[in-house]
């Protein structure tokens, strides 16, 4: 197999003194969707921020295509092409989608344009005159992942895009994530609802306290049930 395009070794990462990542490897390669398990406190949202490089105080290596990101500042990371999209989605709330899609103008190389985000989201083309306050949390949703589409991120971070939902929008939520996967995009996917997470993903990681407890095959998720219901909880 060829070599990941996301690598992340023995990371350690602390919230000021407090220790929260303990020795993270993972690996994604190039149009994988890899999805993170765990229940609340056990890190995924912490290995994303470190990923990212929101996270500042970290240890270990964390390399894109080989290139070492953990040197870098966020907006550099972002340049390299990763996006993050946080739980609070992190939308511009006075703005139409529209302005929200177009600012800031310098959209880097390889984003999508504005006419390719509106026809893989038709709903925010019917939107896009509203203001972010006045969209559905799907629509904020799709809006917060279609924001990073026009950075040009290849690798999507992505933080429980379903969290609240209604189940006929987390469908359509998916319906997306496939889109994406079908463009070749590469996606790491926080999910706490695994039977979501079982349309897109090609390999599962279970954390634990900060730590990787297991990692398996997207298609062997029924085999793993005993064991995600125990670190679960569910
Ligand atoms: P959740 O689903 O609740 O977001 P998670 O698996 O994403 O869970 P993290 O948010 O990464 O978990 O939290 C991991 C640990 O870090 C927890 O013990 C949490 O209390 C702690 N933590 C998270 N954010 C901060 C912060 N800003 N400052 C200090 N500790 C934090």
């Amino acid at each position: 197999m060829s070599d990941p395009l996301l690598e992340v070794r023995a990371l350690n990462a602390w919230y000021g003194e407090s220790h929260v990542l303990h020795g993270v490897d993972l690996d994604i390669h190039e149009g994988e969707t890899v999805t993170l398990l765990g229940r609340n406190g056990a890190g995924k949202t912490t290995t994303l921020r470190a990923i990212m490089g929101i996270l500042r105080r970290r240890e270990g290596a964390i390399r894109l295509r080989g290139r070492d990101l953990l040197a870098l500042p966020l907006h550099k990371v972002a340049q390299a092409g990763v996006g993050y999209v946080p739980e609070e989605r992190g939308i511009f709330a006075s703005l139409s989608v529209e302005e929200n899609l177009t600012l800031p103008p310098q959209v880097a190389e390889g984003g999508m344009s504005v006419e390719e985000i509106y026809s893989l989201f038709p709903n925010l083309h019917e939107r896009r005159h509203s203001q972010g306050t006045k969209l559905s949390g799907g629509e904020q949703q799709m809006l917060a992942i279609a924001r990073v589409l026009r950075t040009g991120a290849r690798l999507i971070l992505l933080d429980e895009p379903t969290e609240g939902l209604a189940p006929v929008i987390v469908q359509r939520i998916g319906d997306v994530l496939v889109a994406l996967k079908k463009r070749g995009m590469t996606i790491l996917l926080v999910e706490q609802n695994f039977r979501f997470a079982r349309k897109v993903a090609d390999r599962f990681y279970l954390m634990e306290d900060g730590r990787m407890v297991n990692s398996f095959p997207g298609h062997e998720l029924d085999a793993h049930m005993d064991e995600l219901q125990d670190v679960l909880g569910v």
